[in-house]
């Protein structure tokens, strides 16, 4: 079954300084029962307000949103359910702990709302403060806890009551990086034991990676590709998209007879496939890991810097008058000026549309 349906949902809004912004815009999804579905885009593209939308705490300007098969916001039948009465549970960027209350109460409440009675209050608090890692905590003040800890308590109140859809809005960002990761397991083991459907928002790619079943990237309200983390990374059907997750290079290239030659340099050719090549002028998009950085085999040119890391080494080589980024393990070793060949093992054509969107996205961050 399908647990979330957004049909052409889109939001406006009317700001003094820049007029109207359509924040969301004709947005079309389905999730299925128990999908890790991931929202990723830029600050600013529409993220929070699409998740506010389905949690009830925004009005839409067109579309439908269905939530376990029911109409929840119906624009044009002026049907509107509140966020209390759609079944979900939800945990936002900043720490929604009550600092007044402690643990047992902060994770108790929603049931007390919900006026359960005191001994079933108790027993499903219970339940879940120990499949959250905060048993034993249940008397402590949140201001005697770690983030990772009040961030806990918050994904705690959020699942008490049994909901069918967990909305997750950059849960894990004012949490350093370890224990963002052992968190995002955290989620994951959750998700296995109650089966709930989570959308998941953040702006960090890997988290979205590690936890999704699919997801989506979207780019000024509107949803640019849909699928698996797997297909999204490979297959990006865009310059944005490939440039959004992982890290890209883009090559200027001019195409002659056939042959693919970096701009700047027409006496070497690059070793890549020009089948899909559609124009004269292109854009060959190539990942610093998906290069073999070798001394036989491909564009002939030299090492112009290096760095050490700790996991690997990044060369940086000149081709025609671009730089190109390479990764390598620690055993594929090159001087700074040595001779190099560099040979790209996956490579994706784009065409290059001259359209820069920047400014624009820039300007809804602002706002
Ligand atoms: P994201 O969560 O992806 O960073 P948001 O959904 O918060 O993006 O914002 C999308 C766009 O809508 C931005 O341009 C933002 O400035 C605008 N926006 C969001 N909420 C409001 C509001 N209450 N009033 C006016 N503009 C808003
Ligand atoms: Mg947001």
């Amino acid at each position: 079954m399908h647990q979330i349906i957004l049909k052409n949902v889109s939001k406006k809004f009317t700001t003094k300084t820049l007029g109207s912004v359509t924040a969301v815009d004709h947005f079309n999804l389905s999730v299925e029962e128990g999908e890790c579905f991931s929202f990723l885009g830029p600050s600013g593209c529409g993220k929070t307000t699409t998740l506010r939308m389905i949690a009830g705490f925004e009005d839409l300007s067109e579309g439908e949103i269905y939530l376990g098969g029911k109409p929840v916001s119906i624009k044009e039948k002026n049907i509107y359910i509140p966020p209390e009465e759609r079944g979900l549970g939800m945990v936002f960027q900043a720490f929604a702990v009550w600092p007044h209350m402690n643990v047992f109460e902060n994770v108790a409440f929603p049931l007390k709302v919900k006026k359960v009675n005191k001994s079933e209050i108790k027993r499903l608090t219970q339940i879940v403060l120990r499949h959250t890692n905060l048993e034993g905590l249940e008397g402590v003040y949140p201001s005697e806890l770690s983030g990772g800890q009040q961030q806990r308590i918050a994904l705690a109140r959020a699942i008490v009551t049994s909901p069918r859809i967990l909305l997750l809005d950059e849960p894990l960002s004012n949490l350093d990086p370890k224990l963002r990761e052992s968190m995002r397991f955290e989620i994951k083991e959750l998700q296995k034991k109650f089966n709930f459907t989570i959308l998941f928002v953040t702006h960090d790619q890997s988290e979205a990676m590690a936890l999704s079943h699919r997801m989506l990237v979207m780019d000024m309200g509107r949803i640019i590709q849909v699928d698996t983390p797997a297909n999204l990374y490979n297959k990006p059907v865009n310059r944005f998209v490939h440039n959004f997750l992982g890290q890209s290079s883009f090559l200027r290239v001019e195409i002659r007879d056939g042959k693919a030659y970096p701009k700047g340099d027409l006496s070497q050719e690059l070793p890549c496939n020009t089948e899909k090549a559609t124009r004269p002028e292109m854009l060959l998009a190539v990942r610093p890991n998906e290069i073999h950085l070798n001394r036989l085999k491909g564009y002939r040119t030299k090492i112009e810097k290096r760095m050490i890391l700790t996991d690997n080494i990044e060369y940086f080589v000149r081709i025609g008058d671009q730089t190109l980024k390479i990764e390598t393990p620690h055993r594929i070793e090159f001087q700074q000026g040595e001779p190099c060949c560099v040979d790209l093992i996956h490579s994706i054509w784009y065409e290059d549309d001259g359209i820069d969107l920047e400014a624009e996205r820039n300007k809804r961050q602002l706002i």
